[in-house]
């Protein structure tokens, strides 16, 4: 149902992005050499028994990008097109992430190779479980936190905590953020995504002299992230004219009433036949005329192909690598302005770093707060990557790059070389 024209490789695609930010950053080939690949990759086979009696062996990935500034962190995706590659990719991404927002982790992912809308929750259950015992050596409070990601939820957290508690013979809520908030999860978990998509939207809104009211806004996925986003910029007055997810397109110029539409997907499973909308294509999402195009799916979504038919002023990117090298430098000549991923989605591990400061603290803030600190730093990393994008010429994934990365290197040097 994507647009995807033409595949790319993620993890390639996240190495070319670090070559730009590393040469624009002039950064030594030592510390290149140190911080550009992943720390630690671990493939597991999972033989899980299936209801219908029959055992089926799925795989699975943890990879730590890197964990210089802090442990590991990043989500675990269940999807069928899960590669090492891609879960090497959004871990190297996780690492730029954290340096971006300034929080003290390192960059990690997971995945298994599944297909969960075909999965029973037993046999979810089963998997997760299984999962997490083979990742046992690698995962921990202070060595590496997963959180959720695509198609994995709180309950998938819920499982990982406890499979981790109960071989270590005690709670351990802090080995996971994400979490049911009766288990340690932090209030405004759920929607710090798509909460933190929307604060650098308003800034990138009022950096460009654009006016929310009215403007309007497409979303490609609407799941955890492009919900919420959309959610929000519809509470400022945008409108919101079509939303897609991986059963269709739906549109209607004069806006999605978003709250209904919310519970029309809960209800059905599907954006598709939500009332006063016409059905339209992806490719007709990606080019409409609109303000704000916000990418909430998967990777590789506006490609070469593909680039010189948007018309969004803005390009707020949701999900991690949307938008491959090719399209970035025809977006770029288009003076599309782009929201990078690493900052643009950064609310997700900001509320996670929360969490996980809650849990080793036992002590729990009310959602105003989560909200108040998420702003603050949503806010801060914009205008220090924005500065960069303006005083240095770059693009704004660049700059975002050259934050991110920078903070990273800084650190390593300072560390030195082991042993
Ligand atoms: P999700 O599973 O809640 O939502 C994904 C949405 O994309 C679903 O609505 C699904 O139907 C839709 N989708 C899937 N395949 C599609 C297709 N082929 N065409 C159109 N829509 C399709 O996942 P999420 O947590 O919202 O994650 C979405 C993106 O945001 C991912 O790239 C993820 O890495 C990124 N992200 C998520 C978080 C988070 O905290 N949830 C944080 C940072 C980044």
């Amino acid at each position: 149902m994507l647009a995807t024209v033409a595949e790319r490789n993620a993890y390639d695609v996240a190495l070319e992005n670090f070559d730009f930010a590393a040469d624009a950053l002039g950064l030594e080939s030592d510390v290149r050499e140190m911080i550009k690949y992943p720390e630690r990759v671990l493939t597991v086979t999972l033989p899980i028994r299936l209801e219908n009696g029959l055992i089926h062996r799925f795989e699975g990935y943890r990879v730590q990008h890197n964990t210089v500034r802090g442990p590991a962190k990043g989500g675990i995706r269940y999807h069928p097109n899960v590669t090492l590659d891609e879960v090497k990719a959004l871990a190297t991404w996780m690492t730029w992430k954290c340096g971006v927002v300034n929080i003290p982790f390192g960059g990690g992912k997971g995945g298994v190779t599944c297909d969960p809308k075909h999965m029973s929750l037993i046999e979810l259950e089963r998997l997760t479980r299984r999962y997490t015992s083979a990742i046992l050596p690698l995962i921990g409070p202070q060595q590496d936190i997963p959180a959720p990601d695509v198609y994995t939820n709180p309950q998938t957290m819920a499982w990982i905590m406890d499979t981790y508690s109960m071989t270590k013979g005690y709670p351990i809520p802090g080995v996971v953020t994400g979490k049911p908030i009766s288990l340690g999860g932090s209030l405004g978990r759920n929607e710090a995504t798509g909460r933190g998509v929307f604060y650098t939207t308003q800034s990138t809104c009022e950096h460009l002299r654009l006016d929310m009211n009215g403007a309007r806004v497409a979303v490609l996925g609407f799941g955890n992230a492009g919900s919420i986003a959309a959610h929000l910029l519809h509470g400022s007055q945008c409108r919101v004219i079509a939303v897609s997810d991986s059963n269709g397109c739906i549109y209607n110029k004069g806006g999605l009433d978003v709250p209904k539409l919310m519970r029309h997907k809960e209800r059905t499973g599907k954006v598709a036949g939500f009332p006063d909308s016409e059905a339209i294509a992806p490719h007709q999402l990606i080019a409409l005329e609109c303000e704000i195009l916000i990418p909430a799916a998967l990777e590789n979504v506006i490609v070469e192909e593909n680039a010189g038919s948007v018309r969004a002023k803005i390009i707020a990117e949701a999900a991690n690598g949307p938008v491959t090298p090719e399209a970035d430098r025809i977006l770029e000549n288009k003076g599309t302005f782009v929201i990078p991923d690493i900052l643009c989605n950064a609310g997700g591990v900001t509320v996670s770093y929360f969490e996980w400061v809650q849990d080793e603290q036992h002590l729990f803030w009310d959602a105003q707060d989560v909200y108040n600190r998420l702003e603050r730093v949503m806010k801060t990393a914009f205008h220090e990557v924005l500065g960069i994008h303006v005083g240095r010429g770059v693009s704004m994934r660049t700059a975002a790059n050259m934050l991110g990365i920078g903070r990273v290197a800084e650190a390593i040097k300072l560390r030195g070389l082991y042993p």
